[in-house]
């Protein structure tokens, strides 16, 4: 059975995973909240209080991404020069970032848009083909901006800034297209 945590207006159900891990993180790669616990783990409660606003502001998120792929207000077009699209812009900011490539390979995944390599190699989730082109360059330039700084931390966000001031509002758009893709092909 699902358990649920109560925040501000609503009722948020969530599954919990009990694996041979060092550290707890929480996963909301299906649309639905997972805690993945190193087993023994008894903060659960104290876990879950201090990421409440995170959970509820992507809950949220997530809400409004099946909405908006329900009512097809986002309109999944398959963008048929996807390749060529990346490409070119593979080609532009990793010019601008002064950084080299080693390849660039396209297949289908389950959980994230883009991936590197420490040999120089980026994956993109082949579902991009159906994001609008600013958000395909975004993910071009935020996956090599990771060949500089692997983290999400503040130089990393300080490289991708200097591309996308709007950054944090096409991290959103991500977010939302990710669900309203799911939903919509039913992947
Ligand atoms: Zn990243």
């Amino acid at each position: 059975m699902d358990d649920k945590i109560r925040i501000r207006d609503s009722d948020i159900s969530y599954n919990v995973d009990y694996r041979n891990i060092k550290y707890p993180r929480l996963e909301l790669k299906t649309g639905k909240l997972l805690l993945v616990l190193p087993k023994n783990y008894k903060e659960k409660e104290v876990l879950l209080e201090k990421h409440k606003d995170w959970i509820y502001e992507k809950t949220m998120l997530i809400k409004i991404a099946n909405k908006l792929a329900k009512q097809e207000r986002i309109q999944l077009l398959k963008n048929e020069r996807f390749e060529e699209t990346i490409r070119q812009y593979v080609e532009r900011y990793s010019s601008v970032l002064g950084v080299n490539i080693n390849n660039i390979r396209i297949r289908r995944m389950k959980s994230k848009w883009a991936s590197c390599s420490p040999k120089r190699n980026i994956t993109f989730n082949r579902f991009m083909q159906y994001l609008p082109e600013e958000l395909i360059a975004y993910v071009a330039l935020h996956e090599i901006a990771h060949l500089i700084e692997r983290k999400h931390n503040k130089r990393f966000w300080s490289i991708v800034e200097k591309e996308f001031p709007d950054y944090a509002e096409k991290e959103r758009k991500l977010f939302i297209y990710w669900f309203a893709i799911q939903g919509t092909l039913e992947i």
